[in-house]
This record gives structure tokens, sequence and C-alpha cells, in this order.
């Protein structure tokens, strides 16, 4: 089983890759969204009803996952006027919480990378829920929480802000996954997938086609982010890596079935 890497120049698909509106203007599909450097764009790929759902839940998602860590990485945005100069550090003691800023050398940076069940397509077992889902957190830069919390002796924790949301989490891997598909395939062979509705919320079983990667690695931890696209027999696996140098877990996307006659064609890469 053949693992074909997702190729950096985008395609111009000129029709809406989740509804197939061909409505003018279409915009440019970022796979992994712009704040978070993705280097994957499909050219002519979204129209304006599908990307105002897409960009809420990556919003809703991946906003309150990693602002901090956009922040001190210097990850590329619209606004740089207005890249905040510190961040928020929130102590509690006495059950009673406070935030106070500090510049971003002293901000102990983690990266929370949440810990999925399998996919139900792979698994076959149907309790996965949100109920599943743990977060991790790897320390990525500046103090430890650890250290920053003997500076403060009169406080019992120190953290950060952070709001996850697992199924708009899911929902956005599940965005992710789908572009890589139609990078590496096109869109006509992936019209019939199932992720097409779960991106648009008209499916909400996310955790049926999206979940954490278990088997031996796939991408390599280097490069910011890295996914790949394979097929076990006509269904399409995309497994994905965000944050890929830090070590960051993976994640695994069932796509479906890719179309019969696309299958049997020469087009088909896994001949
Ligand atoms: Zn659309």
């Amino acid at each position: 089983m053949a693992f074909l890497p997702v190729p950096k120049n985008g395609r111009d698909i000129g029709q809406c890759i989740y509804c197939d509106s061909i409505e003018e203007p279409l915009a440019k599909e970022h796979a992994i969204p712009y704040g978070l450097n993705g280097p994957w764009t499909l050219l002519r790929a979204s129209c304006h009803r599908c990307a105002d759902i897409t960009h809420r839940f990556e919003r809703d998602s991946l906003g309150g996952l990693f602002p901090a860590f956009r922040t001190v990485l210097r990850m590329q945005t619209r606004r740089p006027e207005k890249r905040p100069k510190t961040l928020p550090l929130v102590l509690e003691s006495r059950g009673a919480q406070r935030t106070i800023q500090v510049p971003l050398a002293e901000f102990p940076l983690y990266l929370p990378t949440p810990r999925l069940p399998q996919p139900k397509a792979v698994t076959g077992d149907h309790t996965a829920n949100s109920a599943s889902v743990k977060m991790d957190f790897m320390h990525v830069a500046g103090p430890s929480f650890e250290s920053v919390s003997q500076k403060y002796p009169d406080v019992d924790f120190v953290g950060a802000r952070l709001s996850f949301a697992p199924e708009e989490f899911a929902r956005t891997l599940a965005k992710i996954a789908f572009c890589a598909g139609v990078y590496t395939l096109g869109l006509a062979p992936l019209r019939q997938s199932p992720i097409r509705q779960i991106v648009l919320g008209n499916d909400r079983d996310v955790w049926h086609w999206v979940g954490s990667w278990t088997g031996d690695q796939i991408n390599e931890p280097k490069g910011l982010h890295a996914m790949q696209v394979r097929a076990s027999g006509s269904d399409i696996h995309v497994i994905l890596r965000l944050f890929a140098q830090f070590g960051a877990p993976e994640y695994h996307v069932v796509l479906g079935a890719a179309d019969q006659n696309f299958v049997n064609s020469s087009a088909w890469p896994w001949k």
C-alpha cells in the first residue's frame, strides 16, 4: 500500500469542493488554515456559503487552541500590527483566579495535542464520542509551568487560557483531509465522500470518520505540517500531522470510497 505525498502546487478546481456550486466568485481554499502557515491551497475551490461554514468551525477550533502558539512562533497573520507583545497567564490561589500579562519570552509555551478515539469506520466500535477525547500538552518553548509556579509561592496553579471544542476540531481535521484528497486525486473521484456532509454540518457523526492514528509513524516529525493520502482497496485514507516538527501526534481521516470508474481507470495512482 503506497503512500502519496500531497503535492504543494494547488489544482485549479473551478467549482466548490463541498457543494459543487460553480457560482463565482469562488475562493482559494487553504487545506490547513492560513493562520497556521498551511502551505497547501486549492484555487477557485470554495463558494461563499461554504467558506462561511468552514471559517467558522476553523476559528472556533483552532483559534481557541493555538493563540499563544501562533503569537510566540510568529506565524503569519493578516493583521501583523495587532500581534500581541505579551500573553495572559492564569494564576490561581485559594480558588480565586487572576490573569497577568507576561512578555513572550517568559511565557510557558505548550502545544495542545488532542488525543482522539480511532475512527469508528476503522474500529467498528460505536461508543467513541467527544467524551473519549483527552488533551495532552507538549512543552515547546519558554519556562515550564512548574518553574513559573515557583516564582509565585502563594499560587496553587499556573496555567493558560484555552478553549477546545472536540467536535469542531475533528471537523477541521476532516476538512483538511478532504482538501488533501482533492489535491491528490481531483474532485471528481471524491464527490460521494461522506466527509463533505461532515464539513457542511449535515452529518454530525464526525467520530465515524475522524480520529487519532495509532499505527506506525507515517509522517516524519519534520516540517511544520505533513500529510499523506493512501488507498485501502478503493477506500481513501489521509494521515495528517499538524506541527510535525514538534513531534505532535498523527490523525487519521477516512474519506470513504473513491468513484469506482476512477478506481478502474488508468488515472488511479495505486495500481
Ligand atoms: Zn459550496
